[in-house]
């Protein structure tokens, strides 16, 4: 392998590491499989290691352990499920060299965003050890008296998590924390481009305390009768997902036929709005946050930025600047800022909407190809003057390409930012705080970053609004994702 031999003379150390924490992701105790699935190196196309590939049968018999081990959980006490959780979160820090290095070499996202993945994983699991002590519940007198009721917050049962590949251990913590946390066991299904860091995760939950079978792991690369079998299976009572809107409408069709309560974490087309009245190096800051984290491979990314025209050449001038000059390559590499995008696919989609945007008229400021090295390199690309006509305009660029129009007034960028059928994310730039949280109102989204190009805390609750899903992550309502409430109520005699 041309790459690896290249890679261990490069640098020896960092090498053998890499190959000790592949080697440490463990296999599957489920041994019902039908082949396995090869894992690829986004930043070379090679084969880094294998998974099993688990029958429907298999998956059936991770219900039955995890529906059992969950039954028994729900008993404990919440003090218990917290110190577990802690004990986690501890564990997953104490491994964070291993858990950043596949999770780089898996996805291709750099080594320092993979760290701070690590990281912002890893609190979640923190953030729900303090929540499983507040799981809720009230008191009330009813309205016309004689009557005492009481509300509790019980587990909801079994949870079937789905997650995507771009933030393999971030989107997993922030769904089997809370489960945990409720007193749910769960099934667990990684996206199959980016499994090693879900495998090596879960492994680490159990090194630290929660209980074997609590939390299983499938992979299947028939995820359709994965679904079809898993969610309309009795005794599953939760699904959660975060993946794209037409996975996400197909899973809530299977959930309604046991009436399975459901959380939707879907795509995005997060509008940028950069105002006259801007800090202008804020907004660029702001901006390459918002369009390059994980190389713009994020729900949240920037997909259409929407640039005053007072505003717009110093803008465009000075994020052009940044873009180009980003430095690209080894995602290992400390130095890099951006690396592959997750596949061969992602390439040609990129490839496309290039040349859709710029045959439609769309100005060509910087970028536009796919590098001539093995892997699957894009350059950081600016298009601007992007015409709606344009692709780009509606669909999830999920790379490193900033698509720009230029707009006269704020009632025209509010106009085009709500143009669409999603509403997860946007961003405002402007000084003016009356314009700030005017335009914020008035933007369709579940989730508006002021002045700021990111979003994502453990404490804030993640999610959208329109057909960018149902339900929240992170903060005290993800935990609620994962309970069922319960009323009693009791009648009560006057004795005084
Ligand atoms: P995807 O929908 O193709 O896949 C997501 C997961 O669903 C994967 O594990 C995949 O194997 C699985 N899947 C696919 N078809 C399935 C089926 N029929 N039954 C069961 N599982 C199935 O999405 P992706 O390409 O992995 O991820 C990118 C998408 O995820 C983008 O649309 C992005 O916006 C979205 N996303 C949303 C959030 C959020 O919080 N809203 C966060 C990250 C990513």
């Amino acid at each position: 392998m041309a790459y690896e031999a290249a890679f261990a003379e490069a640098d020896p150390e960092l090498y053998a590491r890499s190959k000790a924490a592949l080697a440490a992701v463990p296999g599957s105790l489920l041994t019902g499989i039908d082949g396995t699935i090869p894992v690829l190196d986004p930043a070379t196309g090679e084969e880094i290691a294998t998974i099993p590939n688990h029958t429907v049968e298999t998956a059936l018999e991770a219900v039955t352990l995890a529906d059992a081990a969950g039954r028994a959980w729900a008993k404990t006490t919440p003090r218990k499920r917290s110190d577990v959780l802690h004990a986690v979160y501890a564990k997953l820090i104490e491994n964070r060299d291993d858990l950043a290095l596949i999770m780089s070499r898996e996805m291709g996202k750099t080594i320092t965003e993979s760290y701070a993945e690590v990281q912002y994983a890893a609190d979640y699991v923190r953030w729900y050890a303090e929540e499983a002590l507040r799981a809720g519940g009230s008191y009330r007198e009813s309205p016309q008296g004689g009557s005492t009721m009481v509300t509790t917050r019980g587990p909801v049962g079994l949870a079937v998590l789905i997650t995507p590949w771009n933030f393999p251990m971030a989107m997993a913590t922030r769904k089997i924390a809370p489960a945990l946390a409720a007193g749910c066991g769960c099934v667990v299904k990684p996206a199959t481009l980016t499994p090693l860091t879900t495998y090596l995760t879960v492994k680490l939950f159990e090194e630290a305390g929660v209980p074997a079978g609590l939390v299983q792991v499938i992979t299947t690369n028939n995820a359709s009768a994965f679904s079809e079998a898993v969610i309309t299976d009795d005794r599953v009572r939760k699904v959660s997902f975060t993946g794209s809107t037409p996975v996400g409408s197909t899973l809530m069709r299977l959930a309604a036929k046991n009436i399975v309560k459901s959380s939707m974490e879907l795509g995005g087309n997060a509008p940028l709005l950069v105002f006259d009245d801007a800090d202008l190096d804020r907004a660029i800051e702001g901006a390459m946050l918002a369009k390059m984290r994980n190389g713009g491979q994020t729900c949240v990314s920037a997909n259409r930025m929407f640039i005053q025209e007072g505003i717009a050449d110093d803008f465009i001038a000075g994020f052009t600047e940044k873009m180009a000059g980003l430095v690209q390559g080894n995602p290992l590499n400390r130095e890099v800022e951006l690396g592959p995008v997750v596949d061969g696919r992602a390439v040609e989609r990129l490839q496309h909407l290039v040349a859709d945007a710029t045959a439609k008229g769309a100005d060509l400021r910087t970028g536009g190809t796919k590098l001539d090295r093995a892997g699957h390199f894009f350059e950081a690309t600016v298009l601007d003057n992007v015409p709606v006509a344009a692709d780009i305009t509606t669909t999830e660029i999920f790379g490193p390409i900033a698509s720009i129009t230029r707009v006269k007034t704020q009632e025209e960028a509010i106009a085009k930012a709500n143009d669409t059928c999603f509403g997860l994310a946007a961003f405002v730039f402007t000084e003016n705080v009356d314009r700030a949280f005017n335009v914020a109102e008035a933007l369709e989204t579940g989730m508006v970053g002021i002045n700021n190009g990111l979003l994502s805390n453990v404490a804030a609750p993640f999610g959208g609004v329109k057909q960018s899903g149902i339900g929240r992550e992170g903060s005290s309502e993800g935990l609620e994702e994962y309970q069922e409430i319960r009323y009693f109520t009791m009648q009560r005699r006057e004795t005084v």
